[in-house]
């Protein structure tokens, strides 16, 4: 695989890990590339990536490398029906809590007010896949409740800002009570 995509992907995955926006082996990366895409394998460590844990997966669904994640049909779902050159799906903590008690996040604090504007929570379910990519449409980053954050961007580095500026908001938002 090139080496700009898999430095990006180790360097993005290892931030999620140490911002503590994922477990140990939780959440998972792609980056469109052509028509298919480079997506983190199944249930692999994205804080220690190495070339043998991402597949390539082409359009018609062939794979090489090892397992693709699990959410391989939701990444390319996403490419499908939005401009996005990569997705970050992650598990920020006060997210997810406050995910439980809305359909629809709004920051109150001013960086995420003015970036995420709303964030839209979307029912786990047969549709979620559907639901999820339809919301990025609009949204650069979409809750899945009570599971984690979906996150589109030009580059993991852009998807990579919407996931921790949603985890700075709803933390902010945690701490005010709200
Ligand atoms: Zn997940």
């Amino acid at each position: 695989m090139p080496e700009r995509v898999l430095a990006t992907m180790q360097e993005v995955g290892r931030d999620l890990y140490l911002l503590g926006l994922v477990s140990s082996h939780g959440g998972n990366l792609s980056v469109r590339e052509g028509t298919g895409m480079w997506i983190t394998g199944t249930g692999t460590m994205l804080g220690r990536l190495r070339e043998r844990h991402i597949a390539y997966v082409r359009a018609d669904g062939t794979a090489s490398g090892p397992p693709p994640s699990s959410d391989t049909v939701l990444h390319a779902t996403i490419y499908a029906m939005t401009g996005a050159g990569a997705v970050v799906h992650a598990h920020p903590r006060h997210a997810i809590a406050l995910s439980f008690g809305t359909d629809r996040f709004v920051p109150m604090d001013f960086e995420g007010l003015h970036f995420l504007k709303a964030v839209p929570v979307v029912d786990q379910g047969p549709n979620q896949v559907a639901q999820v990519a339809a919301a990025l449409q609009e949204a650069v980053v979409v809750m899945l409740r009570g599971h984690g954050a979906y996150a589109r961007g030009a580059t993991l580095w852009e998807a990579l800002h919407w996931v921790t500026a949603l985890e700075e908001s709803a933390q902010v938002a945690w701490l005010a009570g709200r």
